[in-house]
């Protein structure tokens, strides 16, 4: 007789991340125009099914495969060769065949283009490691090329970059933090000197370059004579590689050993003397790599709901297998109420993040008003910062809906949660984006396009709770305003300590009114009450974080004494 076989969980699946993601789907339903949806929708549903499916396992398989940096060559040549992971050589096909970068730039759906790339790449994002690192840049270098007028440096890189052929497909660093600073950029010591020859040659250290296996990299170097500071600056475009293939002079020090994001190869590297051109001329270079950084702050966005998403999929799966004191856990009232709390804060964050996406794709074809550009130049760190920390405390919480399982490496849970720290870090850092924001308001007419904006959505709904809700978000706008105006009189030093409050409210109040207008939408077109629930459940997480203001004085004895 055999013995009593011990019980074997069965593992959380993914179905088809496209025709299973609700939320994404009536959102593009509401938003674009039938015959749009109609021919997006296959290669929609075709990287869902990769996403679920096989690239999920290839994930899953390739757990372990790390970047590998040779630095010798057997007979002791300095080579720096940099493997990366065998995920990464497919993702990179698959990116390039399916047009991830070049959609917004072939324009074949107008305006939309853009939330067709995003929808794409949010699907793509959490089954193949980060590769939307070298992805984001490869966009933001693009578009800081187009909008340069370097009309030879266009020819050069821009149909490598928007290339559908993997043959032919660069992807592009963004070489920018220095040991000096990430945030301060300013502070940057890296030199450009000017050859007899006229080509200009660049010497310094960067000490985060991720993805540095690119064909290329934009970066931030001082012209020789040039002042200190951000505006001595410029942006230089360089090829890492000579004709023969070699590193043009760059020595690779190490791959950095990092939590999470552990498949991208991100190194610290010397520039010694590494042939460069200037982007647009010899200045200014923070303000010119500025178009790159809104792309990549997009794109860390979509990637934050990306993870959002792949971790309540795998719980609400894991949720149907998982007995526990007699019942599935998707029996547990606790245990959906955890879920539905999570799903809340997800739901907001993919309306938030893909209204952004609308407003860059309008910008392109010329669609925005002045005051609509003014919206887009606050909500690009507003998106950002605001969906970072949602997909970090949501990402942490599906781990702890797998009990011990989530903490274990090989159920593939663990990398979720690490890979989703770096979303409030890189790109710019939760504060460095508040104090953004704030400039943004400054510069414009943004603070009033979004007063604007959410009485426009009070006004799209009718059904009384979303009413309430619409209002609610409103009332914390309204309050920030008040509070932004009290704490300038009280001095700069009380504005900078309360940013962040006033950043988030604003990203959390724009959530609920977005989630408001869709749930009146669902309800009326799809019969689907769901949203509505979303927008409840939001509402009562809490949207105004201006109520709780710190006096300065207190937090700064209580932060370090
Ligand atoms: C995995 C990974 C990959 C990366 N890849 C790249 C890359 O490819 N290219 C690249 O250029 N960089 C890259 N970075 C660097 C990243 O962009 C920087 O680490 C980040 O911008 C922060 O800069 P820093 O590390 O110098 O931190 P600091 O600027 O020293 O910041 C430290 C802390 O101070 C806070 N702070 C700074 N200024 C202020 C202020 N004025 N008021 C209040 N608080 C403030 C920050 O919020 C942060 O909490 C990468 C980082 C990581 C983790």
């Amino acid at each position: 007789m055999p013995r009593n076989t011990p019980f074997t969980q069965p593992a959380p699946q993914l179905a088809n991340q496209y025709t299973d993601d609700r939320v994404l789907r009536s959102y593009l339903a509401r938003t674009l125009p039938p015959s749009v949806l109609r021919d997006i929708e296959p290669q929609l549903t075709e990287m869902g099914g990769l996403a679920g499916g096989p690239l999920y396992g290839f994930q899953l398989d390739d757990r372990l495969n790390f970047p590998q940096h040779t630095v010798f060559d057997p007979w002791g040549s300095r080579v720096d060769r940099i493997e990366v992971s065998p995920l990464w050589r497919a993702a990179e096909q698959l990116a390039a065949r399916h047009g991830l970068i070049a959609i917004p730039y072939e324009r074949a759906n107008g305006a939309w283009s853009r939330v067709h790339q995003f929808a794409l790449a949010y699907l793509f994002t959490a089954s193949t490691d980060v590769y939307n690192c070298p992805l984001a840049m490869s966009d933001g270098a693009a578009c800081a090329l187009s909008l340069s007028g370097n009309e030879s440096l266009m020819q050069r890189a821009l149909p490598h970059l928007t290339a559908r052929d993997p043959a032919e497909f660069w992807t592009s660093g963004q070489w920018m933090t220095e040991s000096t600073g990430g945030s301060d950029v300013g502070l940057t010591e890296t030199v450009a000197r000017h050859d007899s020859d006229g080509s200009w040659r660049l010497h310094g250290r960067k000490w985060f370059t991720s993805a540095v296996t690119s064909q290329m990299a934009l970066t931030l170097a001082r012209p020789e004579g040039n002042s200190a500071g951000a505006k001595g600056l410029a942006l230089f475009y360089l090829e890492t590689r000579d004709r023969q293939g070699r590193l043009d002079h760059i020595v690779v020090h190490r791959l950095k050993d990092k939590l999470g994001t552990r498949k991208v190869p991100t190194a610290e590297l010397t520039l010694e003397g590494t042939r460069a051109v200037p982007v647009q001329g010899l200045h200014d270079g923070v303000k010119h790599i500025a178009p790159m950084l809104n792309i990549t702050r997009t794109w860390n966005s979509v990637s934050a709901i990306a993870y959002m998403r792949r971790g309540i999929a795998l719980a609400r799966d894991y949720a149907r297998k998982r007995v526990a004191f007699g019942a599935p856990l998707a029996e547990k009232p606790l245990h959906l109420d955890t879920l539905a709390g999570m799903q809340a804060e997800f739901e907001a964050a993919l309306h938030l993040t893909f209204f952004l996406v609308e407003l860059i794709g309008r910008d392109e074809v010329g669609q925005l008003a002045s005051n609509e550009r003014d919206l887009l130049r606050l909500l690009t760190p507003i998106v950002k910062l605001t969906t970072a920390k949602q997909s970090v405390a949501v990402v942490s919480e599906a781990l702890e809906c797998f009990g011990g399982a989530g903490y274990v490496e090989d159920t593939g849970l663990p990398m979720l949660l690490r890979d989703s720290q770096v979303f409030p870090i890189w790109e710019g850092t939760t504060n460095v984006l508040s104090l953004d924001a704030l400039r943004a308001i400054n510069s414009g007419t943004a603070f009033e396009a979004l007063g604007s904006l959410l009485q426009d959505f009070a006004q799209s709904v009718t059904e009384p709770r979303l009413l309430t809700v619409a209002r609610q978000a409103q009332e914390a706008f309204a309050r920030a305003g008040r509070w932004l105006e009290g704490a300038a009189a009280n001095g700069s030093q009380v504005v900078e300590a309360g940013a962040r409050r006033f950043a988030l409210t604003l990203g959390r109040a724009l959530s609920l009114a977005l989630l408001a207008r869709h749930a009146q939408w669902a309800s009326d077109n799809e019969r689907d009450e769901r949203p509505l629930a979303a927008a409840l459940r939001f509402s009562r997480h809490g949207v105004d974080l201006i109520s709780a203001a710190e006096d300065v004085g207190m937090s700064r004895s209580l932060a370090l004494d």
